[in-house]
């Protein structure tokens, strides 16, 4: 059983609680999915330096963010862990060319709101193990790329690979006012057509790719989780995005590679 990986535009926290488009589009995403054996999840709030695979037994749940409603520091998502999965994690990315220096697995660390965010509408019975890997900031988008690609047989053996982050992510334009700036609507457009046309190069060099590209990822470390995903596409996967929506300077355009069930 292989699955298709997942990138997934997370967007507001809120999106956990909300019944809106976004959580229903993760959701009706999740039931065209095979089962997963577990979840490894990379994501844009768990930035470190080296390394880092998630070891906890028993995850917390992280309210990593401020000025929202209770509701959502009340939320616990009490998916187990995968003590086992970190183990396999750290022998993948150790024999990885871009294996960093430091590699460590924590066992204490719990799960972010990038990652219970997105599973608590997928997966609401938490019942499915999640182990998270971090974004280690030493790395180029060009080595995040290659590290990915040390992931690839956990597909094939029954895991399902999320990045969550956003592919525009600039917080300096005023996401309370749905204004959506032009560069941050063409850059959305231009890097799906470089996914569709599987151009993973040319988005781990986004640096060069203008002023489109410097606004919409200002800070990274909501579009590198893409790179992740990226490097686990397999030949002749299906490309297909949804929730594709740009509001501010915030994309919740989300992407599966790899073949759905019919809905
Ligand atoms: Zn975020």
């Amino acid at each position: 059983m292989t699955l298709p990986v997942l990138f997934l535009g997370h967007g507001s926290p809120m999106n956990a609680i909300e019944d809106n488009p976004f959580s229903r589009g993760w959701a009706a995403v999740a039931q065209r999915l095979p089962r997963p054996r577990a979840i490894l999840c990379i994501s844009a709030h768990w930035e470190t330096r080296g390394l880092a695979i998630g070891g906890a037994a028993e995850p917390e749940t992280i309210h990593d963010f401020f000025g929202f409603p209770q509701a959502l520091f009340d939320v616990r998502y009490k998916a187990p862990g995968a003590p086992w999965l970190a183990q396999r994690v750290r022998d993948l990315v150790t024999a990885s060319p871009a294996a960093p220096q430091a590699i460590a697995i924590d066992e204490v660390r719990g799960l972010d709101h990038g990652a219970w965010g997105v599973l608590l509408p997928m997966y609401p019975e938490a019942d499915i193990p999640v182990v998270q890997l971090s974004l280690d900031r030493t790395l180029t988008p060009r080595q995040h790329l290659e590290l990915g690609k040390a992931l690839a047989p956990l597909r094939d053996e029954g895991m399902l690979v999320i990045g969550s982050g956003d592919i525009v992510h600039n917080l300096r334009v005023d996401f309370r006012r749905a204004v959506t700036p032009d560069w941050a609507a063409r850059f959305n457009e231009q890097a799906k057509a470089l996914i569709v046309s599987g151009n993973d190069a040319t988005l781990a060099a986004y640096e060069g790719l203008g002023e489109d590209a410097a606004l919409s990822i200002n800070s990274a470390e909501h579009y590198l989780p893409l790179l992740y995903v990226l490097a686990l596409r397999k030949p002749g996967d299906a490309v297909t995005f949804f929730n594709d929506t740009v509001f501010a300077a915030i994309s919740m355009t989300s992407v599966v590679l790899g073949d759905l069930k019919a809905a």
